[in-house]
């Protein structure tokens, strides 16, 4: 195990590097599990308008490896493995990813959120086999075809202004028949002629594993009751996420929609010296911009926790 880290960081999205680059420069030494798939949720994003220093705007991955390049620069040491198990009922705490267990003074968690699955049948048969989660990743296998896209809110209208540039025409399938997403992106959406909403509908069924391949979407009016299919090549699902914290069940204080709960105004979980930042915490803001804001929080809560502690620079 060696020596005690002062701050062990896990995950890699914008609240895990804005933590490790505060930590860094306060020199803490971070240590940082980035998770086998590093950068969090914008690693599957195109274009980001509202991450503000960017006038026109910068694709996800780009900006993504920046806050790393940023992170490395500070000295922050990173372990390029997923975390399997934590014991935070014992001191110091310890973190377990691939076959390294690190001891640590505080852990900040920044582990994310992940797309939620509509849990319909042949559905998860026929992921990534038109079945997807992500337009930027695999809307470039439906090029000139149909596509639906289930949901109301941003994700929802942004994978479905993002496919319309490539689908000959895009179906945007939601339960009820007013959208959540922010009123510009409703107001590109309506202008976009290749794009066509199917109101107070939910998917029912995925068709057709026996073919290996999405054909068709079985939907039902839930006003009317009424049921149809409408053949499709691919389904893009955009309804929400679930926070990341299987590992953190029964170890930390969580909601009942099982994001961890912070302390009212800060980054402290119900174990002292665990902080939590970003989406993990996050259900109302989940912005790019307010990760990192809590981020850099988790971070100067730890170095106030360390000097409370006497664990000196
Ligand atoms: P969201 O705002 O929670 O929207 C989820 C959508 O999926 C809602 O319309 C919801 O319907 C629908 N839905 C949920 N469960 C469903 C189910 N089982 N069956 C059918 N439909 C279901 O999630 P999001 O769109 O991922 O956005 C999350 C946050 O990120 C938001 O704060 C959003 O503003 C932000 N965001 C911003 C941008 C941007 O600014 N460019 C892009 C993406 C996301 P109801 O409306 O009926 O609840």
């Amino acid at each position: 195990m060696g020596t005690t880290r002062k701050v062990i960081i896990i995950g890699s999205g914008p609240a895990g590097y804005t933590a490790a680059i505060y930590a860094a420069r306060a020199n803490l030494a971070p240590v940082m599990f980035t998770g086998v798939q590093s950068g969090g949720q914008l690693m599957l994003t195109t274009l980001v308008e509202n991450y503000p220093g960017f006038i026109e705007g910068i694709d996800g991955p780009p900006l993504m490896d920046s806050f790393r390049k940023q992170a490395e620069r500070f000295g922050t040491e990173m372990i390029e493995d997923d975390v399997t198990a934590v014991d935070f009922g014992r001191r110091p705490l310890t973190v377990t990813g691939g076959d390294v267990t690190l001891e640590g003074h505080t852990v900040i968690v920044a582990t994310g959120a992940s797309a939620k699955l509509l849990g319909l049948p042949g559905e998860s048969a026929l992921m990534g086999r038109g079945v997807s989660t992500c337009a930027t990743c695999d809307g470039f296998f439906f090029k000139d075809q149909n596509i639906m896209v289930v949901g109301g809110g941003d994700s929802a209208i942004e994978e479905a202004l993002y496919l319309a540039r490539l689908g000959r025409q895009v179906e945007v399938v939601h339960r009820r028949d007013a959208l959540r997403a922010s009123k510009i992106m409703q107001e590109r959406a309506f202008k976009n002629s290749k794009v066509r909403f199917i109101w107070d509908t939910t998917p029912e069924e995925v068709l057709d594993p026996a073919q290996g391949k999405v054909t068709a979407v079985r939907l039902r009016n839930v006003k009317t009751g009424a049921i149809w299919e409408t053949p499709v090549d691919g389904l893009f699902v955009a309804i929400g996420h679930q926070p990341n914290t299987a590992l953190f069940k029964g170890r930390l204080e969580l909601h009942p929609n099982e994001y961890i709960k912070v302390k009212p105004g800060t980054t402290e979980t119900s174990v002292p010296g665990v902080f939590a930042a970003g989406d993990v915490q996050d259900f109302t803001y989940r912005q790019a911009v307010t990760a990192a804001g809590t981020g850099c929080m988790a971070a100067l809560e730890a170095e106030r926790y360390l000097e409370a502690q006497g664990v000196g620079h």
